[in-house]
């Protein structure tokens, strides 16, 4: 089912359709970013492997479409609001597990159950210490909602919260789409650096895949992993 982690992701209808269903769902998303930073062991770059390279050439290209997307009016009947992203198909892995499951399927990656993630934290040694190492830069740019708090200012928010918010001007969307577009560029320069010449990435950028996965699907796994003692 993550046949497409590697190698085919964004061939041209795999790209149309994750744009269309605006990656995917939470838990699969970061799932996703589970199973390639766990399991990937041979790469270039300083680390040399377990790290988010697919999650990073995914996201940057729905980073850029949402960031066009905002930039659009919400209709010719509304024009003072900004067009908001929405999916419009489901989750392509929720939809291959509509068939029947693999023997041996481990289905609780990035659960937002807390037991679940209770029980797996420890399997999840390499995303733990990435988000360990990383929290410094992406916490104080995580959703109030997704902590837990209120919060109102619409560019602080992920994608979900901002669109239970409803509509927002449009001189408010092009400032979420500039946010999106400075996150994707440091997400690039994260991509650079897990090739064979790249720089070495810089704390910001090291941040970038975790603040694009807390946009797009919540922050519910970085925040649990980085709480005290997770899976202890
Ligand atoms: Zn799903
Ligand atoms: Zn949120």
């Amino acid at each position: 089912m993550w046949s497409f982690v590697h190698g085919d992701i964004m061939d041209g209808g795999t790209r149309q359709y994750l744009r269309a269903s605006l990656g995917l769902c939470p838990r699969h998303a970061w799932g996703h970013a589970v199973v390639e930073i766990e399991l990937w062991q041979a790469g270039a770059g300083a680390r040399g492997g377990h790290q988010p390279f697919d999650i990073s050439v995914l996201n940057e290209d729905l980073l850029e479409y949402a960031a066009g997307e905002l930039r659009k009016p919400l209709s010719w009947l509304h024009p003072g609001m900004a067009h908001q992203p929405a999916a419009s198909r489901s989750c392509r892995i929720c939809g291959e597990l509509a068939g029947p499951l693999p023997e041996g399927l481990r289905m609780g990656y990035a659960n937002s159950n807390s037991n679940a993630l209770a029980l797996e934290a420890n399997e999840l040694a390499f995303t733990t210490a990435w988000c360990r190492e990383t929290s410094s830069t992406w916490f104080s740019r995580a959703c109030p909602r997704c902590l837990g708090n209120d919060g109102a200012d619409p560019l602080a928010l992920c994608r979900r919260h901002l669109a239970a918010g409803g509509p927002v001007s449009r001189a408010t969307g092009h400032a979420i789409a500039d946010r999106l577009l400075e996150l994707r560029q440091r997400l690039l320069r994260l991509l650079d650096s897990m090739t064979d010449h790249g720089k070495p990435a810089t704390a910001a950028e090291n941040a970038a895949w975790v603040e694009a996965l807390g946009w797009f699907a919540g922050w519910a796994l970085p925040l649990y992993l980085t709480s005290s003692n997770p899976g202890s």
